[in-house]
């Protein structure tokens, strides 16, 4: 590799960079967050509950790291004005979004409400939609920017999530590539990192189901479930300069289920 792309020090850092990562009081998010800050990113969390957002926030600004925290709900029109108002007024550029917000309602397809379907569809996929716009031209502002969207395996194959959850992310699988296309030449990259089952507060009651985690290490290679450290690793490297002809992709962290047949 030429000069120009400097040595493996300035390719494997985020040292400079500005993210914003959503849904980062818990779980897949706070690895994220943790994972960027101890790369030397500078890293803005967004969540609902704002006692998280600031307990979380003391944590980090007693450790002298530089992080700033928004509560908002990224599902709504609301939430989102008050997240970019927020970011904008901090910084003048972003270099990473982040839009791991997502969450589900497991039911069989007959037993939804319009309400219950209206929300697994605004807070996983409309958000995300509707966060890229909103940040394009701060991500234009940005160096080698990069968006990583979190999906999840259900979005490419059925894995009794219900339906509405695994349309939503097999429409963010799309929704990377596209802008993936339309955004290259605007040196914005955007990437999407597929996960099965991780043990965080979402799973954290079904994967405690001693019936239901034997069928899910039965279908697991590894033979054990992730942990949100291991979708962060990913998750950090696709922002990193050593990425940086990495973009349209879906990458899963599944320890071998996709790979599995018979
Ligand atoms: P989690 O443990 O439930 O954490 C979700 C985080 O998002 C929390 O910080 C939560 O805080 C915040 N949040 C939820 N709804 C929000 C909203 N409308 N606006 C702003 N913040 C919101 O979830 P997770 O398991 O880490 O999942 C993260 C992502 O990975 C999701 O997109 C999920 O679909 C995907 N995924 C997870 C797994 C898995 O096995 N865990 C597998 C595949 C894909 P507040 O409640 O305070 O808002």
């Amino acid at each position: 590799m030429s000069d120009a792309y400097g040595g493996p020090r300035l390719r494997w850092t985020l040292t400079g960079k500005k993210a914003l990562v959503t849904g980062a009081t818990k779980g897949i998010g706070l690895a994220v967050a943790n994972e960027f800050l101890s790369l030397g990113a500078e890293v803005t969390i967004v969540a609902r509950n704002s006692e998280d957002v600031n307990q979380q926030l003391i944590i980090w600004q007693q450790a002298g790291l530089p992080v700033y925290g928004i509560a908002a709900d990224v599902s709504t029109l609301d939430g989102r004005k008050v997240i970019f108002e927020q970011v904008s007024k901090t910084w003048d550029k972003l270099d990473i979004l982040v839009n791991n917000v997502g969450t589900n309602i497991s039911k069989k397809v007959i037993e939804y409400t319009a309400a219950e379907y209206e929300f697994i569809i605004q807070t996983n996929q409309t958000s995300i939609f509707e966060m890229c716009r909103l940040f394009y031209h701060l991500l234009q502002n940005g160096e080698n920017s990069s968006i990583v969207n979190i999906s999840s395996v259900a979005g490419l194959v059925s894995n009794r999530t219900g339906a509405p959850y695994g349309m939503t992310k097999a429409a963010i699988n799309q929704l990377t590539r596209s802008l993936s296309v339309e955004w290259a030449s605007d040196d914005i990259r955007v990437n999407t990192v597929a996960p099965w089952a991780i043990r965080t507060p979402l799973t954290e009651s079904v994967l405690d189901n001693q019936d239901f985690l034997t069928l899910v290490l039965s279908q697991t290679p590894m033979a054990r479930v992730g942990q949100p450290e291991e979708v962060a690793g990913l998750v950090a490297f696709l922002c990193m300069p050593a990425a940086s002809f990495i973009t349209g992709q879906c990458i899963t962290v599944d320890g071998g289920f996709l790979a599995f047949g018979f």
